[in-house]
């Protein structure tokens, strides 16, 4: 009761881009209408073809932050709370967490050349996706929940958390809510993405640089008007980590990893209940047809992640205070009785530590490794279907590479099998 109350304070959902504000506005809006709507003994099947609509005319109010015309879609909104429940995320939490102050544009680079968000608690991970993302999310998402009960949300898949489409100016955006794969507190300095293929599976020299996103070329002229939102978000992005002075993380792949000699220094136990989960979910996802997927790995270093803590932490209190003065926010989503409570009680983790129930894919470096590290291992980006366009990337490959050539497109069964016995090998 108390938690209803605080939350009815006066939100802005102020936002550098108009779609960040409308999210905010729809997801405080989806969860304050959750809030009324009882637990069901058990999802029913319609649950998973359902959606919530709602159209927003002439908001006159906050028109200074929110577009006077949209529309705001949530898809199967009961199956993604029972989602966020089992992955231990109570939802006021989350609406605070995506609501409290605009999500912050990634410095990465997405596979369809559009960045992502974090939550600005840095706790989820906002996606923009395709069409084709949802309609497939559609087809997997009874086995996807199935899954998650029986592994009793013990796996190394996305988080999946809930799932939008937002409609600005007639202009329909896609956006899917995750777990961040990385900490909400320890910095990463490397990042690698893993695929179990070693055709083409280097970082480009350009994608090596790390140079600060401000100094990159003129963006291309956008094409559509989609790109020309990618567009908008990317230039913001620089903005963003201009003023922040942060630089783009490069993501690095199978072979640089290779290369570099990395080494993934954890002790038999983890080693055994990591590469179980691996091995459970991409019997998974082979089972469902999926690819492609990729094994996001980032490294925090305890002894820099030591020395940089001073800037870290008052980059955590800017983060606080942001909106905190007009929204009230920094202070809405934490009532005595709140889950998080135990988590914000002041009793301040140490370097290198993390609390377990938020950064779920961390896992520590053992006591004999020759650096203190923290690894985070999720896989991501698993919505691609083995379909006709994939044969097609075979065939094509095929002819480039020969056809006993290593390819990344392989058929999902073979997939799941290189991707686990590629990822065993770099664990030992
Ligand atoms: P829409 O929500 O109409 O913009 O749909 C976006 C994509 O998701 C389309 O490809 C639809 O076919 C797909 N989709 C939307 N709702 C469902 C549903 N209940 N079942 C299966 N696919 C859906
Ligand atoms: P994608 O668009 O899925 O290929 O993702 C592109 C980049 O986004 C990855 O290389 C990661 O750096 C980042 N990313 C995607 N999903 C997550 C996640 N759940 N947690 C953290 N980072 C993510």
């Amino acid at each position: 009761k108390k938690k209803h109350f605080v939350a009815q304070k006066v939100k802005l959902f102020r936002a550098s881009d108009p779609l960040l504000s409308v999210l905010m506005w729809g997801v405080n809006h989806s969860i304050n209408e959750l809030i009324h709507i009882p637990i069901p003994v058990m999802l029913m099947p319609d649950d998973f073809k359902a959606n919530s609509k709602i159209k927003v005319d002439n908001h006159l109010f906050n028109k200074e932050n929110m577009p006077s015309h949209f529309k705001f879609k949530e898809y199967c909104p009961l199956v993604f709370r029972n989602l966020r429940e089992r992955f231990s995320i109570d939802d006021q939490e989350y609406q605070n967490s995506v609501t409290r102050s605009a999500p912050i544009p990634s410095d990465a680079q997405g596979r369809s050349g559009a960045r992502f968000h974090t939550s600005c608690d840095k706790r989820y991970v906002i996606k923009i996706i395709t069409s084709e993302d949802v309609a497939e999310m559609h087809n997997i998402l009874k086995k996807y929940h199935q899954y998650i009960v029986e592994c009793h949300g013990n796996t190394l898949l996305p988080q999946f958390l809930g799932m939008y489409r937002l409609t600005v100016d007639g202009d329909e955006t896609y956006m899917i809510v995750t777990r961040n794969v990385f900490s909400h507190r320890l910095a990463v300095y490397k990042k690698y993405d893993l695929k179990g293929s070693t055709v083409s599976r280097e970082a480009t020299e350009k994608e090596k640089q790390p140079r600060p996103p401000a100094e990159e070329g003129a963006p291309a002229p956008p094409k559509s008007r989609m790109s020309q939102k990618l567009q908008t978000i990317r230039i913001a992005t620089r903005f963003y980590c201009a003023i922040k002075h942060t630089k783009e993380l490069p993501t690095y792949k199978d072979n640089d990893f290779i290369n570099d000699g990395q080494k993934i220094w954890i002790d038999e136990e983890s080693k055994k209940m990591f590469l179980e989960r691996l091995k459970n979910d991409v019997e998974f996802l082979s089972q469902l047809k999926l690819m492609d997927y990729s094994l996001l790995v980032g490294i925090h270093d305890v002894e820099r992640g030591e020395q940089e803590q001073p800037e870290e932490e008052s980059e955590d209190n800017d983060a606080g205070e942001e909106e905190g003065a007009e929204s009230d926010g920094g202070a809405t989503g934490t009532p005595p009785d709140s889950p998080s409570n135990t988590l914000d009680s002041r009793k301040p983790l140490g370097p290198g530590e993390f609390d377990p129930t938020i950064d779920v894919y961390a896992i520590r470096s053992h006591d004999n490794a020759p650096k203190r590290e923290v690894y985070f291992m999720g896989v991501i980006d698993i919505l691609t279907p083995y379909d006709a366009k994939k044969k097609a990337a075979h065939a094509a490959k095929t002819v480039k590479h020969g056809a006993g050539a290593e390819i990344s497109t392989v058929n999902p069964e073979q997939y799941s099998k290189r991707f686990y016995d590629f990822i065993t090998t770099i664990m030992s």
